[in-house]
């Protein structure tokens, strides 16, 4: 039997992680049509490899065989939200340290590779978009949005524009230097917010408890401590996890802080893997915002994020279709 084509347009949203990339194909209206998942570091899984063009190609295929699988030829343009240091207009993956990327050109490349126009920002700015547009943030226009994860970064909203800044650093509060911490981080400096606010900060924290000899079930453990093993032993009732939650997120809180009095978001939300551990971490924040802004009428609400790891696709296909119709705006009105 001949196989029936959709005639409708297909949009490609994807977030490339340090370790997993997830790949969403939409509609026109930016509703899921279908899902996959890839290894982000290895193109060959005998051969592990971060080298760019082994991982846009097989990243082009695997898209093209997930429009095939539903039914489309081709698509019509394709969002990624990439991490690290990315230059949207240029379309430049300008240094994503976890895969090793420097100057990478992912939109003419992956472009060239798709047959369609490709769009790239940040990974947590395009994050920061799905919330706003379909999460957490859904109906405000002023809002900051962190990511809680491998590392800590925040995607900022004002009057409904993303802000990238002068450098497209805006955003990069992770490796603010924190006073007396002194841990060495992915960035070359010690001390960042990141070296405790972050999956490997928690799991660092706890690993120190014990090796000082604090009284906590996670001394028990016969392998290395995760984020995870301290959010169940906090949920336990263990003393020592839930100081370590308290005190990444005070300290997280305090920066929250600042940021909100210089940017004054309605809300601040929070996501990424450790927010998982919802009110451990988030109450100490709530607590040190309310520290530092007394006023209640003048503090954002800090709340998790809805859409988990949904949200940056969400993002990166409706800034796709966004810059889409921008562009095929333009030739109509050049060609009238
Ligand atoms: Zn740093």
């Amino acid at each position: 039997m001949e196989k029936a084509w959709r005639t409708g347009t297909a949009f490609i949203g994807a977030d490339i992680g340090g370790t997993n990339t997830v790949i969403g194909l939409f509609d026109e209206q930016g509703s899921p049509i279908g899902e996959r998942r890839i290894a982000t570091m290895r193109s060959d899984p005998r051969r592990p490899t971060s080298e760019p063009a082994a991982f846009m190609d097989r990243l082009a295929l695997e898209i093209g065989a997930l429009a095939l699988e539903h039914g489309y030829r081709d698509i019509a343009a394709a969002g990624f939200g990439v991490p690290g240091w990315v230059d949207t207009a240029a379309g430049m993956a300008l240094d994503a340290s976890n895969m090793g990327w420097r100057n990478v050109r992912f939109a003419e490349e992956m472009s060239r590779r798709l047959g369609a126009p490709v769009y790239i920002d940040n990974d947590v700015r395009l994050y920061t978009l799905g919330e706003a547009a379909a999460g957490a943030g859904a109906g405000c226009a002023n809002l900051v949005c962190i990511t809680v994860g491998t590392g800590l970064s925040a995607g900022i909203m004002m009057d409904g524009a993303l802000l990238r800044g002068s450098r497209l650093l805006a955003g990069e509060i992770g490796h603010d230097r924190v006073d007396g911490l002194d841990s060495p981080c992915n960035c070359g400096k010690r001390g960042c917010l990141e070296t405790i606010a972050s999956a490997p900060g928690i799991a660092r924290l706890a690993t120190e408890a014990v090796q000082s000899g604090k009284r906590t079930s996670l001394a028990d453990l016969d392998r290395p401590i995760t984020a995870l093993d301290v959010y169940l032993a906090c949920d336990a009732g263990d003393a020592v996890a839930a100081d370590i939650f308290s005190f990444a997120g005070r300290t997280l809180g305090r920066k929250l802080a600042a940021l909100a009095l210089a940017v004054d978001p309605q809300v601040i939300i929070v996501g990424g893997g450790v927010a998982a551990a919802g009110d451990y971490l988030l109450q100490p924040v709530r607590d040190e915002l309310a520290a530092h802004i007394p006023e209640a009428e003048w503090r954002p609400s800090v709340v998790p994020g809805k859409l988990q790891d949904k949200a940056g696709l969400v993002g990166a296909v409706r800034f796709a279709i966004g810059k889409w119709r921008q562009e095929r705006g333009n030739e109509h009105a050049q060609s009238s």
